[in-house]
């Protein structure tokens, strides 16, 4: 599903450079449920924005789904990334004057699904996501928890065949991470390809497999068993 060799990132401020990745190789199959770690400032973003495209590295290939991703224009870009990826973030990025349905639906209306199938697919998910009764209430009177669920729905809801979430446990107390873990574990068991930043090790473990990033390169990449058998040595 995912296939990334030798790929470098830099970025660069005035005469300074920032050399974050420096020759990840990693492949990602269908299904898997795949945890990305490493300390603050490690690349795990700048890695998961290149993956889910909306950055793009200097050197290595990418290919999605079989796909190679470069050089792309923005409206073929935008295609891909429509139709392959789910976004989730720390901050969940609703739209506060929307009603959990509303942001569910938004981004079909991009899609140019009408109206009635994208308010369907939207309660749908929010459904799945267990929230239904919630669906026309704002996000500001949702908890943390729930505004994730909704974030989670108005991913599902495209059909990607990958979400990425970076941090999704970030802004929630333990108790609300581990019910978001559940909710995303259960969709990975229905077959969804899903990875994960995260610098939380409990998190991290309730993934399959756990990539480790330091220093611009993956110091160590195993399943979840292999780490937990490493850590009881
Ligand atoms: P965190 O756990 O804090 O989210 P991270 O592992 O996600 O960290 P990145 O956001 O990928 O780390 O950043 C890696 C490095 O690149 C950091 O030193 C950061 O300051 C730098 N960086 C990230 N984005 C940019 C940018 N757009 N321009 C310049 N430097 C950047
Ligand atoms: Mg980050």
């Amino acid at each position: 599903m995912i296939e990334i060799k030798d790929l470098h990132k830099s970025y660069h401020m005035g005469n300074n450079s920032l050399h974050v990745l420096k020759g990840i190789n990693f492949n990602v199959k269908e299904g898997e449920l795949v945890s990305i770690m490493g300390s603050s400032g490690s690349g795990k973003s700048t890695l998961l924005n290149i993956l889910g495209m909306l950055d793009e590295a200097d050197k290595g290939t990418y290919h999605l789904d079989n796909v190679p991703i470069k050089n792309l224009n923005e409206k073929i870009a935008a295609r891909y990334r429509n139709e392959f990826l789910g976004f989730i973030f720390q901050s969940f990025n609703l739209i506060n004057y929307k009603s959990a349905v509303d942001n569910v639906a938004l981004p079909l209306y991009y899609k140019g699904i009408s109206r009635k199938e994208r308010t369907e697919k939207a309660e749908h998910y929010l459904e799945k996501v267990g929230l239904g009764p919630w669906s026309h209430h704002l996000p500001s009177e949702l908890s943390g928890g729930q505004k994730q669920r909704v974030a989670i729905a108005r991913a599902l809801a495209s059909e990607p065949k990958v979400l990425l979430a970076d941090e999704p446990t970030g802004a929630l107390d333990t108790t609300t991470s581990y019910e978001v873990m559940d909710l995303i574990q259960g969709i990975n068991d229905e077959g969804k390809t899903i990875l994960v930043v995260t610098h939380e090790d409990d998190i991290a473990h309730m993934t399959k497999r756990i990539v480790n990033l330091k220093d611009g390169v993956i110091i160590d990449d195993s399943t979840v068993e292999q780490v937990r058998a490493k850590q009881n040595v």
